[in-house]
């Protein structure tokens, strides 16, 4: 799909009105000018004076036309770029506007791309603006319909219930702890996941690495006397490395880190089932592992072999007993919507599935064709369900989740995501992840230790968030670690030296 926009000299509406473009159509070109053969034309008219007053008629080749208006207050703001901000929002309400009416899609989400729509509504929440006033004013600003906005509602209390000081821990902070490796790798990964066999040299060399960053780090912590919220093991699967390499990272976090015992929660992702084994689940009991997460993604055998998941549906079923049996009490489950081949039966008989289980917590994500995957790469190779049939499956999650006792508590969306739904986080009563909830909302500092360890830098006066990341491949890993830690800690001294001398 070709659209040229007139009207609009500057470059930065370009991106917005691109990704807009992209949540209607799987391929689309935006241009800010003329251009020949292009399947719209979206003229907009903007006259900016103490109000903004935004036109927009589109025009297609069969001489289809239609029109939206849209006009707002200007609020004083110093920045120009807050100014800008203004422009662009009205612009991408008419913009978005003709292109529901042209494509009878409505976007459930109206204009916003963003990844993380509760953070608005908490915002509101902080400022303690009456409900109905920010839900009016979501819907004013961004079109989001009504359905999501109560979505966002039940996930907001939901969260503030579970973590009540939620706007009070940005003097804390959670670790992201990254495991670079996996079995096999999954044809729709974009994560560090580095298959395992045949690598002991260079697990040895990351974990020598992973150790050395969990020490100094949490030397760090005790010095300043910060608190750790919570801990997450990720990756790659955590589970891969052995049960002997486990217990001594575990051991580590123990000497390193301070008040291990009173860290609300620490998650280990055991993602594969066939990295699952008895001795691995003595030394997660052992360590007090609060949490793990067992990952089918589908119950269908032909499924898992496509995606290049080497596992049975069989062995899910039967590793989540095992550590069932060995006491784990909080197990997380991950469905994935829209995997090739999947429609509405295959996704059926996962929720059947699942209902022999019951975890408690479950993630139901729809199926993202992120650029790197295998996947993208090769997308004629794999049949994916459209549109409609995406959203009826993401319903009956919805309605299946209701109907047994879950509340969704987290949600986040992606970019080239099927159907542009959302992922979301659902738990049993008190079961729901604190972790998944501070990454989410971004209230504090979360440090990314590891391969391809994200750290999330907020400063805790400001909320201003800087990102930093550790390399992707174990090889840069283990010949830069040092360099890494030393540079997150002179971050970590500047962030919260600036806050105590503040406070
Ligand atoms: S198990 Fe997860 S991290 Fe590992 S290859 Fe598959 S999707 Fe990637």
């Amino acid at each position: 799909m070709q659209i040229s926009v007139l009207g609009l000299q500057d470059e930065r509406f370009q991106r917005p009105l691109q990704l807009i473009a992209n949540l209607f159509f799987e391929e689309s070109e935006v241009y800010l000018h003329a251009q020949q053969n292009v399947d719209v034309q979206i003229t907009i008219d903007l006259e900016i004076g103490s109000s903004i007053r935004v036109n927009a008629l589109l025009l297609d080749k069969e001489e289809i036309e239609k029109s939206a208006f849209y006009e707002t207050l200007v609020i004083a703001s110093e920045s120009e770029k807050e100014q800008f901000k203004q422009i662009k929002y009205a612009v991408s309400h008419v913009y978005l506007k003709v292109l529901q009416e042209w494509t009878g899609i409505t976007q459930k989400w109206g204009i916003l791309t963003g990844i993380r729509p509760t953070k608005l509504l908490h915002r509101h929440m902080q400022k303690k603006t009456p409900k109905a006033v920010a839900h009016q004013q979501l819907k004013e600003d961004y079109l989001i319909t009504d359905e999501k906005i109560h979505l966002m509602q039940q996930i907001v209390d939901r969260q503030l219930a579970v973590v009540p000081d939620l706007y009070e821990l940005q003097n804390e902070v959670s670790i992201y702890i990254g495991i670079p490796f996996c079995p096999t790798k999954c044809a729709y990964c974009t994560f560090p996941a580095y298959a395992i066999n045949g690598r002991q040299g260079s697990v040895d060399s990351f974990l020598g690495g992973l150790h050395y960053e969990m020490r100094r780090v949490g030397e760090w912590l005790k010095e300043n006397k910060i608190k750790i919220t919570t801990v997450y093991y990720g990756g790659g699967t955590p589970t891969s490395i052995t049960a002997e390499e486990m217990d001594m990272l575990y051991e580590e976090m123990y000497t390193s880190f301070p008040d291990v015992d009173k860290i609300r929660e620490i998650t280990v992702e055991a993602g594969r089932p066939d990295t699952i084994t008895p001795e691995k689940l003595e030394v997660l009991k052992k360590w007090k592992i609060d949490r793990i997460s067992v990952n089918p993604q589908s119950y269908i055998q032909e499924t898992l072999k496509a995606i290049g998941r080497h596992h049975t549906v069989e062995e899910t079923i039967e590793k989540f007993h095992l550590a069932r049996q060995m006491g784990m009490n909080n197990i997380n489950m991950d469905l994935i919507i829209g995997l090739p081949g999947e429609g509405v039966p295959e996704f059926t008989h996962t929720l059947n599935e699942t209902e022999k289980l019951m975890p408690e917590s479950l993630t139901v994500h729809t199926l993202s064709f992120k650029r790197a995957s295998e996947m993208t790469k090769n997308k004629e190779k794999y049949k994916v369900a459209d549109r409609g049939e995406i959203e009826k499956m993401m319903e009956m999650a919805e309605k299946w989740t209701k109907e047994h006792n879950y509340t969704p508590y987290y949600l986040y969306r992606q970019k080239n995501i099927l159907g542009n739904l959302e992922n979301v986080g659902y738990s049993l009563p008190n079961q729901d992840s604190i972790y998944n909830i501070m990454i989410m909302e971004e209230q504090q500092t979360i440090i990314g230790l590891g391969c391809g360890a994200a750290s999330k830098f907020v400063d805790p006066l400001t909320g201003k968030i800087t990102h930093f990341a550790n390399p992707k491949d174990p090889k840069t890993y283990n010949e830069s670690f040092e360099k890494y830690t030393e540079d997150k800690l002179k971050i970590l001294s500047e962030l919260f030296a600036t806050n105590q001398s503040h406070a």
